[in-house]
């Protein structure tokens, strides 16, 4: 062999070496990537919630067996489907079918939030679940796709249903004795037939009949709380005069505005504006805006009722000077039982109940019930209604 034969063999063992050595690090990339792989599969399995991720395209790329137990579709089934066949697939499992495009459509159109939405399940023993939609991206950003998660909710949504019902059955049988004792009070002190009353009693019925109203409004609170969750809360929608509805609500308040030298200036459009929604019940979330305003600012304050026209949409603002709500206490406003931990708010009745409901009627209107407020100085409170062209 001479020198150039040896130096080619030297150069192919070589090359040989390298070609084993790269040979052997794939062999063992690929080993970890196929355990990564059956880890993430395992992961995802052993979840509690149905996994289903679609690429940007709306294409299924994974499922996971939860899935298939919960809705008794195959892995092998689901991810052979195109995204138009995968939507009709989905659309017969749940009663909503029509919400489906819309969070199906999520995986093209949005890379950045979050959604959450309920569903209940169209067949057998109609499971309800809360859907979250999640946008998944690589370490560098590029986005991978969306993954939807089912979590099943049917055990806490029958509770919630058995406590609203509870709530609803023990506040119709507290009303029922409580109007009779409020019936038989209101007699007491203005019926002159039952005879002649001290100075002393009068006050004394006077007190036990105030504290049956307080009682009678915290048991329509938790009336309406319980229709409302339970869905059993329905509006009787219909166009009405808003400004004649503004301007009866502000009227109701002459006497106690007056106990407490505070004035209420209104800021009204044409009186012919009529606003589509349920009368009675914006009644109750004006009286409850209005009572607030009243109750948390001090004697001398000043309240405006003002209504803007923008668009489509009526804007009603209830505005104050009163104590004002720092920004820790905007946030959980509107939980149920809800006080702001304050002096004035501890001297004031009220149950925290009010604001909740009131969030809830705006919300079955379609709108939104915002709060700007500044210790202080005071809040606002502003909804919206569709203006009746
Ligand atoms: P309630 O007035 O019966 O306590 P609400 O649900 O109507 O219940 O209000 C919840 C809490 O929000 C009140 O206890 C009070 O602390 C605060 N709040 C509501 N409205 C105002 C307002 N206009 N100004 C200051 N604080 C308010």
């Amino acid at each position: 062999m001479d020198e150039r034969e040896t130096a080619i063999e030297g150069a192919l063992h070589l090359s040989e070496v390298r070609l084993q050595g790269a040979l052997q690090r794939a062999e063992t990339y690929y080993a970890q990537f196929e355990r990564t792989k059956s880890q993430l599969r395992a992961i995802m399995d052993a979840s509690q919630e149905a996994m289903l991720f679609l690429a940007p395209g709306g294409r299924p790329l994974k499922v996971n067996t939860r899935f298939s137990g919960f809705f008794g579709v195959d892995d092998t089934t689901v991810l052979s489907q195109t995204p138009a066949q995968l939507t009709v697939l989905l659309k017969g499992l749940f009663v909503d079918g029509e919400a489906l495009d819309r969070w199906l459509s999520w995986s093209t159109l949005d890379r950045e939030h979050i959604f959450r939405e309920q569903q209940v399940q169209g067949r057998r023993e109609r499971q309800d679940f809360d859907l979250s939609s999640l946008p998944v991206t690589n370490v560098d950003q590029t986005y991978l796709g969306r993954l939807y998660v089912w979590h099943d909710v049917t055990q806490e949504r029958a509770v919630d249903r058995m406590k609203s019902e509870f709530v609803s059955l023990v506040s119709h049988e507290l009303r029922t004795p409580l109007t009779s004792i409020q019936g038989y009070v209101d007699l007491l002190l203005t019926d002159e037939d039952v005879g002649t009353l001290t100075a002393l009693q009068r006050e004394f019925l006077g007190i036990a009949l105030s504290n049956a109203h307080r009682l009678g409004r915290l048991i329509n609170d938790f009336l309406d709380l319980s229709h409302i969750e339970s869905g059993k809360l329905v509006l009787h929608c219909e166009p009405f005069p808003l400004v004649q509805l503004i301007r009866e609500v502000s009227s109701s308040f002459h006497l106690s505005l007056a106990a407490k030298q505070q004035d209420v200036t209104l800021h009204l459009p044409d009186p012919a504006l009529m606003v589509y929604g349920d009368a009675n019940r914006m009644v109750q979330v004006l009286t409850n805006l209005l009572s607030n305003a009243h109750k948390y600012t001090p004697v001398g304050g000043h309240l405006e009722i003002a209504v803007e026209i923008k668009g489509t949409l009526a804007h009603i603002s209830v505005i104050d000077t009163g104590i004002g709500l720092s920004g820790e206490e905007q946030a959980q406003l509107f939980t149920r039982f809800y006080r702001a931990e304050n002096a004035a708010t501890r001297a004031i009745q009220g149950t925290g109940l009010g604001l909740t409901i009131t969030r809830s009627l705006v919300e079955m209107h379609g709108g939104e019930l915002q709060v700007s407020s500044t210790p202080g100085v005071g809040s606002i409170f502003c909804f919206t209604l569709p203006v009746v062209k």
